[in-house]
């Protein structure tokens, strides 16, 4: 095990340490939309070193405000914090995709269930009936 001297003079603690205490604490600020809502931290994320390891340092980059241009984002809001929902963005970018979450159908009107919707690698939800009206489109015009 590796041993936990220094961890307090990372810039990534005290991110970790909030993100921990906003879904275990209901003293902390914000535990309701998250420990409060089911929001939990993976097992692997309780030793502050793996989640070094899996993010990353946090993109450089400052708001006019003079805070951290990126912070800790949950690509799907509806799950916790983890390797494979965490990455780093903007608050811009958060903001567009929360909104695309929570619409329930795509802009040609189907719904977003779980088959007929999927993820991209940019977090943005996809339409499987469009995908397929546009190949079924496509072929015939051939
Ligand atoms: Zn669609």
């Amino acid at each position: 095990m590796r041993a936990q001297d220094g961890r307090c003079a990372h810039p990534l603690y005290a991110l970790w340490r909030a993100m921990h205490q906003r879904c275990t604490s209901p003293l902390a600020i914000n535990y309701d939309r998250y420990g409060g809502r089911g929001i939990t931290v993976c097992e692997r994320w309780s030793d502050f070193w793996a989640f070094v390891e899996d993010m990353g340092p946090r993109p450089e980059g400052k708001t006019p405000g003079g805070r951290g241009l990126y912070s800790l984002d949950r690509i799907d809001g509806a799950l916790g914090y983890s390797p494979e929902n965490c990455r780093w963005a903007t608050l811009s970018e958060q903001n567009s995709n929360r909104r695309t979450w929570l619409k329930t159908h795509c802009p040609h009107g189907h719904e977003y269930t779980e088959e007929n919707a999927w993820v991209d690698k940019q977090g943005k939800r996809r339409c499987r009936q469009c995908a397929r009206d546009r190949r079924a489109r496509l072929k015939a015009e051939d």
